[in-house]
């Protein structure tokens, strides 16, 4: 069994059932598939096709969604590598006393925990989470 859209000249689209292309060709060369609104048979089967191209069309959004994101976040990393100054997992420590001692103005990066980040956020500290991308991975 086959599913085909069909277009009627009157403008409604349906859907019918066949048992396969071929026997939609048959019925149709019969004119023996008749509209279900207005039933003429000037019905056409329309092209299935546009859905599976929808669908193509929304990955390939995503994907290059994704890529530009990734892109901007090792645009990100650069800035951050050249700018700031790396202090590895010395990264809260060094932040907070950025913080409560006004020490520098420079920016830092590093890494911390998540339970680490957290502190920092609740002790009013700005500190922002971004994902460490290798500009080589794909
Ligand atoms: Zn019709």
């Amino acid at each position: 069994m086959i599913k085909y859209n069909l277009t009627c000249k009157c403008g409604k689209t349906f859907e019918s059932w066949f048992s396969s292309s071929d026997g939609y060709d048959t019925l149709w060369k019969q004119k023996l598939i008749n509209c279900i609104y207005c039933n003429s048979t000037s019905v056409k089967k329309s092209v299935m096709a546009p859905n599976l191209l929808n669908k193509a069309n929304v990955v390939s959004k995503n994907e290059k969604f994704e890529k530009k994101i990734k892109k901007q976040l090792v645009e990100l990393r650069k800035y951050l590598e050249k700018n700031c100054k790396n202090v590895g997992d010395n990264f809260s420590h060094e932040v907070r006393s950025i913080h409560y001692d006004k020490k520098t103005s420079q920016g830092i990066y590093g890494t911390a925990t998540p339970e680490e980040t957290s502190e920092l956020l609740e002790e009013g500290i700005d500190v922002a989470t971004i994902p460490w991308v290798n500009e080589t991975e794909n």
